[in-house]
């Protein structure tokens, strides 16, 4: 490793989400001077306010990029709760998927036998097997798709749990700092003005969620990332009584084959209209429900639209009844950073030297950015792409802003 001066680091990684979090803490384990830069606290946007799902459904005979980034991710989710010593309140409890409709049968039916015969791990359960495992399940549904390798944890105790371990690999963790100017020094190295002074980095990462965009502006460059609103609610805590991660197929049937045209994929709403319902949620350690779904396009606002929250209430209390019993006790929205092709954006960015992003996670970027991470992580660290990556490549989006 070079000798540095106080201010310089080899690589910087702008924010400290899940993704950027987890890139730090797999350089400093490959031995790199790391340096993470967060203007907030760690946790403070999407990573801390998401539902804490976690999606695998297995390798498949034929791992994918989706495979390798949910698979990967639930490894090293383990890894962190069962050996490192974080209590990140991680549990493999597995994730049913409620049907409503004759039209949402058909389809999660054909997927279900699809994707088996591609050797991934998903069920089909009548209700009353559904009822079996999760009674409180509405007796009106009209089966599950079961999937057993999703898991949930605590989405502020995991992302902090992974600025932690970085910070004992040894890398420099500053938050409640913000990344203000970026330049390109002509040998390739980069000068950041922050909020608190220079710092200087021969490579630097992105991972600025929602908020790559303004962040490439800094270089020049056109980052295409669209923060999408997500937003959620809660009861307050109750005793144990939901125990998988809970979704609904409405949306899915909807959005299947949905490419975008040019704005992301898988909104809830187009034009300001509602086109589906979309509905996840868990009950956490400490009992709270959760739930949550409407994604829409609304720029970096984070108002709560409290509409939406009422339908996606009314769809949860159709999949589990008992919760119109319960208040809502507090609300809240974050901003998701989806790509306009719906794919991650991980890799080198070619119209630079030495420049990398990890983003594009969308609304499953809890449950994928810790692999996410560790893929950037060993290409910096290697030279050399790792072939999953080859589905995210910036170069297929990122542009001089011309
Ligand atoms: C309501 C909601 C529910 C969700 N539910 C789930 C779920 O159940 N499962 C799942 O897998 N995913 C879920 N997601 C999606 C998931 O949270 C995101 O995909 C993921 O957290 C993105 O991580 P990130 O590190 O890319 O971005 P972020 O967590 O947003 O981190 C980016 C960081 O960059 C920092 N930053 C920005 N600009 C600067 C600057 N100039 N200087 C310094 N720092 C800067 C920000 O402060 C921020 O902390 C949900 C998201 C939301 C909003």
């Amino acid at each position: 490793m070079p000798v540095l001066e106080k201010n310089e680091t080899e690589v910087l990684v702008i924010g400290g989400g899940i993704a950027g979090a987890s890139t730090a803490y797999h350089l400093a384990r490959h031995g790199r001077a790391v340096t993470l830069v967060e203007r907030g606290g760690i946790a403070s946007e999407a990573s801390g306010v998401n539902a804490g799902s976690i999606g695998s459904i297995g390798w498949g005979d034929e791992p994918d990029l989706q495979s390798y980034l949910t698979m990967g991710s639930l490894q090293i989710f383990k890894t962190l709760q069962l050996d490192a010593g974080c209590d990140i309140e991680f549990r493999q409890s597995g994730s049913l998927q409620a049907i409503q409709t004759e039209a949402q049968y058909d389809f999660i039916r054909d997927k279900v036998l699809r994707l088996r015969s591609e050797g991934y791990s998903i069920e089909l359960l009548s209700t009353r097997e559904a009822r079996a495992v999760e009674p409180k399940a509405s007796p009106d549904m009209l089966g599950f798709a079961l999937s057993p390798f999703r898991a949930q944890a605590d989405p502020v105790k995991a992302t902090q749990a992974f600025a932690a371990v970085a910070r004992r690999e040894g890398a420099v963790v500053l938050t409640h700092r913000e990344v203000t100017t970026l330049r390109e020094a002509g040998d390739g190295s980069y000068r950041i003005g922050t909020s608190e002074g220079e710092l200087r980095a021969g490579a630097l990462v992105i991972a600025a969620g929602a908020w790559c965009g303004p962040i490439g502006e800094m270089l020049g460059l056109r980052i295409p990332i669209v923060p999408v609103r997500g937003q959620m609610w809660a009861t307050g805590s109750v005793s144990p009584s939901v125990y998988h991660t809970i979704s609904a197929a409405e949306s899915e049937l909807q959005w299947h084959g949905d490419a975008g045209d040019g704005t992301p994929p898988d909104l809830t709403h187009r034009d300001g209209r509602r086109v589906t319902r979309h509905l996840y949620g868990r009950q956490t350690r400490q009992g709270e429900i959760v739930f949550g779904g409407d994604r829409q396009s609304a720029g970096f606002d984070k108002a709560v639209d409290t509409d939406g929250i009422e339908v996606n209430r009314g769809q949860a209390v159709e999949v589990l009844p008992f919760l119109s019993r319960l208040p809502i006790e507090r609300t809240w929205a974050g901003l998701m950073p989806f790509s306009p092709d719906g794919k991650p954006i991980i890799g080198r960015i070619p119209l630079r030297k030495n420049l990398y992003v990890v983003t594009g996670l969308a609304s499953s970027g809890f449950g994928r950015g810790p692999m996410a991470g560790k893929l950037l992580a060993d290409y910096i660290h290697s030279g050399h792409m790792p072939q999953p990556l080859a589905e995210a490549d910036p170069a297929r989006c990122v542009t001089d802003a011309g």
